[in-house]
C-alpha cells in the first residue's frame, strides 16, 4: 500500500506519480461527472479515498451559455429571448420554460429556420474550405473533437464505410442522405491519432468522388479544430457523436455544447453522457454499447478483436476493404493499418466490440429523423433540459462547496 500510495515510485524503476503528487498537495479532488468521481474514489485513487474521504467531490463540468449560444448562435439567442426573455443569459434553468413550445408548430417552425440558417452557413464555409458542395438538408452527423483512440473516431470511419459499401455494392438505399463531419487535431507525437486523421481522409476521397454515393453521403474533415471553428460548426450540428469506450471520458463538455444548441446526442453511457441523457430525457438520446461494468467484464476475460471480426459479416466486409485499400486509395498502407490496429494489436479500446450496437443506434437515429416534426420537438426538449450544464451552476458548486466564497453585488 505504501508503495501504491508513494509520491516518488521505486517498482519497476524510480519514477514521479503525477497522480499522487495531485492528491497529496490538494485540499480537493474533483472527477468532474458523478460517474468519472465515482471511478477515482473506487479505482484510481481508492487508496487515497480510504484515507482521506473528504478530500474527495464531484462538480460536474459546464460550458458557458455566453460563449456557446449568445456568441455562437446569435440566431438561437434571439428566438430563446423572444420565447423565454433575456435572463437565460445569466440564468440558463430558464430554458425550462421551453418545454411547453414543443408542441407549438409557430416556435417549431422558428427552431428549424435558425438551424437551417446555421446549416447554410457552415455549407458556405465548407465550400469556401474544401471546395465540396454538401446537401444542406441533409442530417449534419458531427464528431468533433481531438483525436483520440478512446474517443473512437475509428467507430464512425467503420459505419460510414459500412453505410459506403452498402451503397455502392449491394444497392442499399439510406433512409437519410448525411453529412459526416469530423474535426479535431492529433498530437504531435500521437502516431496512431496521425493514422486515424489519414483514414478519415482516404474514407472522404473514396466516398466525395463516388457518384453512386454522393447523393447519400458526404464525409468531411475540416482543418484546424480551435474554438473559432467549433463556434461555426456546433450551431450547424444535427446529431452529436459522443462514442468514446465506457469509462474513459471524464466528462467531455462537446457532448453539452451541442446538446445545448439543439443537437441530439448518439453515446455510449460514459462521463457526463449519463448525467446529460438523465436531463433530457432518453428520447432524446439514442444510447449504445457496453457499459463501464461490461467493458471490466470484457477486459478481464480476454477480449479478443478477430472473434468479433468472425461473428459479425458486416464487419469483415468493412475490414477486408480497408485491407485492400480500396477506402484509402492515395494510401493503401492507411488501410493496412486500420486491420493492425484494430485486429492484431488487440484493440486496446473495443471498437470492434461496440460497433454491431453504434450501428443499430444509428438505424433509430435515422428513423427519428425521417420524422421532421418527431426530430424537431426532441431537439427543442433537448435544449430546455440541459440547464444544469452552464458553467455557471458548476462555478457557483465549486464556491459553495469548494472554496467557501460567497457572491458579492
Ligand atoms: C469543447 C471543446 C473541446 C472538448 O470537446 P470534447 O468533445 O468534450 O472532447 C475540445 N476542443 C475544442 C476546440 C472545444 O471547443
Amino acid at each position: 500500500r505504501i508503495e501504491r500510495m508513494s509520491i516518488l515510485k521505486q517498482d519497476p524503476e524510480p519514477r514521479l506519480s503525477m497522480g499522487a503528487l495531485a492528491v497529496v498537495g490538494s485540499h480537493s479532488i474533483n472527477g468532474v461527472s458523478e460517474l468519472h468521481s465515482t471511478l477515482v474514489r473506487s479505482g484510481l485513487f481508492a487508496d487515497f479515498a480510504a484515507m482521506w474521504p473528504e478530500r474527495f467531490n464531484n462538480k460536474t463540468n459546464g460550458v458557458s451559455q455566453r460563449r456557446w449560444v449568445l456568441t455562437a448562435n446569435p440566431g438561437l439567442a434571439a428566438l430563446l429571448d423572444a420565447t423565454v426573455g433575456p435572463d437565460w443569459v445569466s440564468d440558463l434553468d430558464r430554458l425550462s420554460v421551453l418545454e411547453r413550445y414543443a408542441d407549438d408548430t409557430g416556435f417549431r417552425d422558428a427552431f428549424v429556420d435558425v438551424k437551417q440558417d446555421n446549416k447554410a452557413r457552415l455549407v458556405g464555409y465548407i465550400n469556401d474550405i474544401l471546395g465540396e458542395a454538401v446537401d444542406p438538408s441533409s442530417l449534419f452527423d458531427v464528431q468533433v473533437k481531438r483525436i483520440h483512440e478512446y474517443k473512437r473516431q475509428m467507430l464512425n470511419v467503420l459505419r460510414a464505410a459500412s453505410d459506403y459499401l452498402r451503397i455502392v455494392d449491394d444497392g442499399y438505399v439510406p433512409p437519410i442522405p448525411r453529412t459526416y463531419i469530423f474535426a479535431g487535431k492529433a498530437a504531435v507525437g500521437y502516431y496512431h491519432a496521425k493514422q486515424t486523421i489519414r483514414a478519415i481522409l482516404g474514407l472522404a476521397y473514396a466516398v466525395n468522388k463516388d457518384r453512386r454515393a454522393r447523393p447519400y453521403m458526404r464525409v468531411l474533415f475540416l482543418p484546424d479544430y480551435r474554438v473559432t471553428l467549433a463556434e461555426r460548426i456546433i450551431p450547424a450540428a444535427e446529431l452529436s457523436e459522443q462514442i468514446s469506450t465506457a469509462g474513459m471520458e471524464a466528462s467531455g463538455t462537446g457532448n453539452m455544447k451541442l446538446a445545448l444548441n439543439g443537437a441530439l446526442t448518439i453515446g455510449t453511457r460514459d462521463g457526463a453522457n449519463i448525467e446529460i441523457e438523465k436531463a433530457v430525457g432518453p428520447e432524446q438520446f439514442f444510447a449504445f454499447g457496453m457499459s463501464v461494468e461490461e467493458v471490466r467484464q470484457l477486459r478481464q476475460l480476454g477480449y479478443r478483436p478477430q472473434d468479433v471480426l468472425n461473428s459479425d459479416p458486416m464487419l469483415s466486409r468493412v475490414m477486408d476493404a480497408f485491407v485492400s485499400g480500396r477506402l484509402s486509395p492515395k494510401a493503401p498502407e492507411v488501410g493496412a493499418w486500420v486491420h493492425q490496429r484494430l485486429v492484431q494489436d488487440g484493440d486496446d479500446f473495443m471498437v470492434l466490440a461496440d460497433f454491431a450496437s453504434y450501428r443499430e443506434a444509428q438505424e433509430r437515429v435515422s428513423e427519428r429523423y425521417l420524422s421532421r416534426k418527431d426530430w424537431t420537438q426532441s431537439a427543442i426538449l433537448s435544449v430546455a433540459r440541459m440547464g444544469r450544464f452552464s458553467s455557471d451552476r458548476a462555478i457557483r458548486e465549486y464556491a459553495e462547496g469548494i472554496w467557501g466564497a460567497k457572491p458579492v453585488e
